[in-house]
This record gives structure tokens, C-alpha cells and sequence, in this order.
């Protein structure tokens, strides 16, 4: 038999009906992070099914640059507006 590619956690569990059987562990999304300073956003942590459910504006601020943090994003509109 070919082996499969593992890429998910398996925990062996005992069901109420005495067999042994794998249970495999879902990933954990990453944080999303600032394009530019690397900081972590406090944005929702769901996979792309779960962000397709939700709206676009849960999805992300409704502000200019929602890549970046809020602190960076000051910066930037400074820098743009001042040439
Ligand atoms: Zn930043």
C-alpha cells in the first residue's frame, strides 16, 4: 500500500465501542501579519472556507492599507501626503 503524505496531527482514540482509531488534529490558522513591521494583527484566525461565510467587512478594517497595522498605516499616509 502507498504510504499517504501526512500533513495533519493523528491522535489514537478509543471509541465507546472498544476500537482504536486515529483522529486527526486541524491545523491552526496562522496570525496575519503587518506588511511592514511584521506585527501581528488582531484580525479573525479562519481558514479560507470560513472567511468565504463572513462578510468583507469582518474580514478586514475598513480603513486604507488593512495589510498593515494601524501604527503603520499613520506613518505611511504621513509620508504620501507630505511629498
Ligand atoms: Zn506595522
Amino acid at each position: 500500500m502507498k504510504r499517504e503524505k501526512r500533513t495533519r496531527k493523528r491522535t489514537k482514540v478509543k471509541t465507546p465501542g472498544g476500537k482504536t482509531v486515529w483522529h486527526f488534529k486541524k491545523r491552526r490558522v496562522s496570525h496575519t501579519l503587518c506588511g511592514r513591521c511584521g506585527a501581528k494583527l488582531n484580525r479573525a484566525r479562519l481558514n479560507p472556507t470560513q472567511l468565504r461565510k463572513i462578510s468583507k467587512v469582518k474580514r478586514r478594517p475598513e480603513r486604507p492599507f488593512p495589510e498593515l497595522c494601524s501604527k503603520c498605516m499613520r506613518k505611511v499616509l504621513k509620508s504620501r501626503v507630505r511629498v
